[in-house]
């Protein structure tokens, strides 16, 4: 724990920064200024803002700090995908990983510490969930990102040429849907047209199927929205994911059908990860077809990614391009994804932090920024 009493503005949206700028006695105006330079230039002190008087600078410097987690960890595989480890001030830690590609640079960001849905497949769900990230916590992910990467003051929005960092998707560790409001709050941080400025056409929020919460991201946030279906019927998809139990194929694919502003411009992503003689046969292939009849969509296939004693193989080459050929075939967009940062377990599905659960006996602090964490 930090015992430095000075409140970090990090994270903080425009209504709480203004509040806060008004109980420290503050002109409004302010509260815009310290904005621009938080979330537009990066800034990490207050001595450089030049654009405030000197004595002010030194008051908002007793009073609070622009902090970033620690990194504990920083890695890069030999494909150029990066890793970073944060810690944040409780000490729970969480991965984000960089992506670079040609025309685009993506961040995948962490919405837990660990996650409660244990699919079968994926590496997170084997750590206990310690908890939901708050909003700062979100949004220091991005911070960090743009400070490895050099790639302050951000760009305008929509201005992508060169940037290294041009999209986000809420892939990482944890269920978005399980912790909406602060990443709701993140999210709006972040799509900030003054600050971080990542327009929400180039954000991606991924859901194992969290069914009752997919409607307020479409009319909320207005993100891209992509859905882990991994199987074609209840029966396997209750084995992989086992939050189909809850809610199963039928309403998961009802929701995608009533999600807000989708459309042929704008699909829905299904994801599908390959599991070899699980999931990747030619008859599940023509049944996906069927499924997604009526919806806008596109299929990502994921070669399944291993990790030290997981239950799965991934399918043969052969297996996954047939299964791509007939989505292909009936009229999907179905490319398979290239696993990127296998090396340094960076792949989908490999995050996992050492973080544990604080046992009852000595319960850890919990910190103010935490949201209710939903039962799975
Ligand atoms: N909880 C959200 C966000 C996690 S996103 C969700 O389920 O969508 C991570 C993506 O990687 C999901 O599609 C997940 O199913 C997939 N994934 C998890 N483990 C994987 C693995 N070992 N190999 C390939 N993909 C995996």
């Amino acid at each position: 724990m930090s015992d430095d009493p000075r409140r970090d503005l990090v994270g903080l949206g425009r209504t709480a920064l203004a509040e806060e700028m008004a109980g420290f006695g503050a002109e409004p105006f302010r509260a815009r200024q310290l904005w621009h330079w938080i979330y537009h230039r990066g800034a990490t002190d207050f001595a450089g803002m030049s654009n405030l008087a000197k004595g002010f600078r030194e008051l908002l410097a007793q009073r609070y700090t622009l902090g970033r987690p620690t990194v504990t960890s920083a890695l890069a595989s030999t494909d150029g995908t990066r890793k970073w480890l944060l810690r944040f001030l409780d000490g729970q830690e969480v991965e984000t990983v960089h992506i670079p590609e040609e025309d685009r640079g993506t961040l995948c960001v962490s919405s837990q510490v660990g996650c409660t849905l244990n699919c079968s497949f994926c590496h997170t769900g084997t750590q206990r969930l310690v908890r939901n990230l708050g909003a700062p916590e979100i949004v220091a992910q991005i911070m960090v990102a743009r400070d490895a990467l050099g790639e302050w003051p951000s760009p305008a929005n929509g201005a992508d040429g060169g940037r290294q960092l041009t999209n986000i998707v809420l892939m990482g560790m944890g269920e978005p849907l399980y912790n909406y409001d602060n990443v709701a709050a993140a999210l709006k941080i972040v799509m900030d047209p003054e600050g971080l400025a990542v327009s929400r056409r180039k954000i991606t929020l991924s859901t194992a199927g969290v069914v009752p919460m997919m409607a307020r991201v479409g009319a909320e946030l207005g993100v891209n929205l992509a859905v882990s279906l991994h199987a074609v019927n209840d029966e396997l998809r209750d084995q992989l994911v086992p939050l189909n139990r809850k809610y199963p194929i039928g309403e998961l694919l009802d929701a995608c059908r009533a999600y807000p502003g989708s459309s042929n411009a704008r699909r829905i992503t299904f994801e599908y990860v390959m599991l070899k003689g699980v999931n990747d046969s030619p008859a599940e292939a023509r049944e996906l077809v069927r499924l997604l009849r009526g919806i806008p969509a596109k299929v990502n296939l994921i070669p399944f990614n291993p990790w030290p004693g997981a239950p799965h193989e991934c399918s043969s080459a052969a297996a996954i391009t047939a299964f791509s050929d007939t989505l292909f075939d009936a009229g999907y967009s179905a490319p398979v994804r290239t696993p990127r940062g296998r090396d340094i377990l960076a792949a989908c599905g490999q995050l996992k932090s050492e973080s544990v659960r604080a046992r009852r006996t000595n319960p850890a602090p919990v910190p103010p920024a935490v949201g209710r964490i939903s039962a799975a």
